[in-house]
């Protein structure tokens, strides 16, 4: 598995950095967003580290259908039938952490907030 010393998410998979994890699969992790845009806002993020989700997808195509079954189980464990999922590609569309993760969000306002 890749890990780069100074990315953040890698830290929070090594559990370096504390995060509010709501569940795990065996090569993803999802925890609770720190600056949450929605009720309910958590980061679906593959422990291998890639820079975005091309990246993550061109190593291992089936990654981003296992994170995407993992961001499904833990949005309706929490009683989310109906979710968004968001992923930003590139500084210009807004992405500041350089290891690739999905949003998921739920709750009123997660319906309508641009991330
Ligand atoms: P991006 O803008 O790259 O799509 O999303 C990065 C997200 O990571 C942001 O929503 C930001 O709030 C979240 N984030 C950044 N650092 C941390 C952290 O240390 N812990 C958690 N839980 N979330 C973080
Ligand atoms: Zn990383």
């Amino acid at each position: 598995m890749s890990t780069v010393a100074d990315c953040v998410f890698c830290k929070i998979v090594a559990g370096e950095i504390p995060a509010e994890v709501l569940g795990r699969s065996d090569d993803a992790i999802a925890f609770r967003d720190l600056n949450p845009q929605a009720p309910f806002h958590v980061l679906v993020v593959p422990l291998d580290h890639h820079e975005n989700a091309a990246e993550s997808a061109a190593a291992d195509p089936a990654s981003l259908g296992r994170a995407v079954a993992l961001a499904d189980q833990v949005a309706k464990e929490a009683g989310n039938a109906d979710y968004r999922m968001i992923v930003n590609t590139g500084a210009g569309a807004g992405q500041t952490v350089f290891h690739t993760h999905v949003h998921v969000l739920a709750g009123a306002s997660g319906m309508t907030e641009a991330l």
